[in-house]
């Protein structure tokens, strides 16, 4: 069974004006469409047609650069939409928000050392907030890599995720990546990231 690309959960223009609309327009439909064909490309005829993307994700690292990449990027983009909301932002609540408080001092604290995983990755790729062996870390990774990769360094169940990818911001900020990054925070869909952690913490 093909992938095939999901629909945004909320209107292009919904996340104006954190992220625009063309930016929007142009990432969900150019680049994610661009993974989700080239995934189906790379496992066409093969075993992988059958695995799940979770499955295929695991293993990117002995599948194929193309799997990594592509599926990578389905799964990634998958997740980022769903993070996100109008309206949102703001400071997480309950169980999330205490751990938070616990882990890394205060949630501005937990923002900076975000901000900073987002920006000292050079190029392209990722920042994540993560839960290892029970514990709230925060990592990078490169390209279309995540924490669920047999390949990551800091390897784990991701809660949130900022694309750095010039393509998530140039647009509208650019090369001012910090600035994406400030306006992200306005959109981040935090009782979505709180389902994520409570069934990981489970
Ligand atoms: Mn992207």
């Amino acid at each position: 069974m093909a992938f095939t690309l999901p629909a945004l959960p909320y209107a292009h223009d919904a996340l104006e004006p954190h992220i625009d609309t063309t930016t929007m327009q142009i990432h969900h439909g150019k680049h994610h469409q661009a993974y989700v064909d080239n995934l189906n490309k790379a496992v066409a005829g093969t075993p992988n047609e059958s695995k799940t993307l979770e499955e295929l994700v695991k293993h990117a690292g002995t599948i194929s650069p193309a799997v990594r990449n592509n599926g990578g990027g389905h799964w990634n983009h998958n997740f980022f939409w769903e993070s996100l909301a109008p309206k949102a932002g703001g400071a997480p609540t309950g169980n999330l928000a205490t751990d938070i408080d616990n882990s890394f001092g205060s949630f501005d604290a937990f923002k900076e050392k975000m901000n900073a995983a987002g920006t000292t990755r050079f190029g392209s790729g990722w920042a994540w907030l993560l839960i290892k062996d029970g514990k709230l870390e925060v990592s990078s990774t490169p390209n279309q890599d995540n924490p669920l990769m047999d390949v990551a360094e800091v390897k784990g169940t991701p809660l949130l995720g900022i694309d750095v990818w010039e393509h998530a911001y140039y647009l509208k900020y650019q090369n001012r990546r910090p600035e994406y990054l400030t306006a992200f925070w306005n959109v981040v869909n935090w009782p979505k990231v709180a389902e994520r952690y409570e069934a990981a913490a489970k």
